[in-house]
């Protein structure tokens, strides 16, 4: 056989050559060790935490090394692609900051190594192709599903391995009149491999995350081009890497099955094989086992959920940190205010195994980001997040952004800042209390007669002013707590209760309900400092009506 003909007659409008797509390609002129890495999905619409997890681990690579992150748009599946996906892509990973240097972007390609969406790149893939069948490497095959089906059936009936391979291969050795015969006859054909690997050897491969693995060779003839000249995954991965100059593959271990035939592929081109950093996937708890996040059952592997949600992106993005990289913590820990990229971070640090993700950590995480934002930052952020899933409450903190700021302001800067947020969403239930329409109806604990409460708010009204200092404002709490019979020696009550009403405690919850409407507040007397006294005197005379 001719194979040289064959290529020409599959391939007739195939001009360029590898040679020349080299030239148009050149390598990269960087140092040694800088990583050129890329960001690689499918535009399916669903952006999730294992995006996020790869993300970060090629950003930080690349980055960290002084290289390049690219990328590239995987869309040559059709069916799976739902209009809007790339934006929806490009934006959630800017939002989530990772920034590229080149590749797909909202307005088209940036960079020298383009065309970036896969369906763009037809012509190139095909010059590899045909290469591959003029050497003998590859040859149309134009089973049809029915044979193929008919084929499984009959290995799986012999219990054999089932797939296109050694003798299976029906269309590895036709003769070119068999071949012409089908194409005459206008039968679409795949595009195959032919491959010369066997499952009797196996081969020692280092990968950066899983490290040393025995590998058993690849005997399938996988398709490279489906019948429409699209490419599969296996084919672009090796021809785009390859020409975008790709130091390390950063992807699910997913396709840890098919990289033996990636090897081979690579070889067969005459590319130089990346290094590959193969990720584990995300899992959880449930119960007391642990499973993969789903998409079906757990919304929390969207991020869209996390920006609904309210978490910060730098919290998600230390979150991510930490279980990606388990010394992480510790070096936050001792550099709470360095910058998250400053942390040396390392691909052989993540569990091969795939990292457990806890929701309640991120929480924790996320409470600590937070509280170490300035109030404008987490005004600015909170408006942000309210403008979007909570509009009512976005124009309130609009309308008056420095009283909005004054309220986050509240016991932050301090060694021990409060720690009262962990998500933008819990905002209105912590600080709604300030914005009239927010307030609850005062709950008075039933334990106190109501003449009591009026009588302690009455004192309080009574010597209330605004511009008392702290000290002087709670002196006069503690006397309205001893002139009522209440105490405020602790250890007294705790040691003979019967001879009290009550302790300075339920004195302040007393006031605390009826200015803010809740038992539990930020500190009361900066409370009352924000609200000013017009509308603290009037909360409290609204209490006492609500009392009579
Ligand atoms: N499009 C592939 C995916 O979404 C990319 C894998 C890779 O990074 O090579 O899984």
């Amino acid at each position: 056989m001719d194979y040289k003909v064959l290529a020409e007659i599959l391939f007739p409008d195939v001009t360029d050559t590898p040679e020349s797509l080299e030239e148009k390609f050149p390598p990269r002129n960087y140092p040694e060790g800088a990583v050129i890495t890329r960001m690689a999905p499918s535009p399916t619409g669903f952006v999730h935490l294992g995006n996020l997890v790869q993300g970060l681990t090629s950003e930080r690579m690349a980055h960290q090394s002084g290289g390049v992150l690219f990328l590239r748009v995987e869309d040559t599946d059709a069916k799976r692609e739902v209009p809007g996906a790339v934006e929806v892509l490009i934006n959630t990973l800017k939002h989530y900051g990772i920034q590229f240097d080149e590749g797909a972007t909202i307005d088209g390609d940036a960079g020298l190594y383009g065309p970036y969406r896969q369906r763009q790149r037809a012509a190139i893939y095909h010059v590899y192709a045909k290469k591959l069948v003029s050497e003998g490497q590859a040859y149309p095959c134009f089973c049809t599903e029915e044979e193929l089906a008919a084929m499984r059936e009959k290995q799986e009936a012999a219990k054999e391995t089932t797939g296109y391979y050694g003798p299976y291969a029906m269309w590895r050795d036709r003769s070119m009149e068999d071949i012409q015969a089908q194409l005459d006859a206008g039968n679409p054909w795949v595009l195959r491999f032919r491959s010369t690997g066997s499952i009797e050897n196996q081969f020692k491969f280092d990968d950066l995350v899983k490290g040393k693995l025995t590998i058993t060779e690849n005997n399938v003839d996988h398709v490279l081009l489906k019948s429409d000249g699209i490419p599969t995954y296996h084919f672009a991965h090796a021809v785009d890497d390859h020409l975008m100059r790709t130091t390390h593959v950063v992807r699910g271990d997913e396709w840890l099955p098919t990289l033996p035939f990636h090897i081979q592929l690579f070889k067969a081109l005459g590319f130089k094989l990346p290094k590959y950093v193969h990720i584990g996937p995300l899992m959880k708890m449930d119960g007391s086992s642990k499973r993969k996040l789903s998409k079906r059952k757990d919304p929390e592997l969207a991020l869209t959920f996390y920006k609904a949600e309210g978490f910060p992106v730098k919290a998600v993005y230390e979150y991510i940190m930490t279980i990606l990289n388990s010394n992480f913590e510790d070096w936050r820990r001792a550099n709470p205010d360095a910058p998250a990229e400053s942390f040396k971070f390392s691909p052989k640090k993540l569990n091969p195994a795939g990292s457990l993700f806890d929701y309640a950590k991120l929480t924790d995480v996320s409470k600590n980001v937070i509280s170490r934002m300035t109030a404008e930052e987490v005004y600015g952020l909170l408006t942000e997040w309210a403008k979007e899933f909570d509009p009512g409450f976005g124009e309130k903190l609009e309308a008056d952004p420095a009283y909005a700021t004054r309220i986050l302001a509240i016991g932050r800067g301090g060694k021990k800042p409060r720690k009262d947020l962990a998500v933008w969403k819990d905002a209105k239930d912590y600080m709604g209390f300030f914005y009239d329409e927010y307030l609850d109806a005062p709950v008075f604990d039933e334990k106190f007669d109501k003449t009591v409460v009026t009588d302690v708010l009455n004192r309080f009204l009574a010597s209330f002013d605004i511009g008392d200092d702290s000290g002087v404002w709670f002196d006069k709490v503690k006397a309205i707590t001893t002139d009522m019979g209440f105490t405020t020696d602790m250890k007294a009550y705790k040691a003979d209760p019967a001879a009290y009403k009550g302790t300075v405690a339920d004195i302040s919850t007393m006031i605390r309900v009826a200015v803010t409407g809740k038992t539990n507040s930020p500190d009361l007397y900066t409370v009352m400092q924000i609200l000013g006294s017009e509308r603290t005197i009037q909360r409290i005379r609204d209490a006492i009506a609500s009392l009579a």
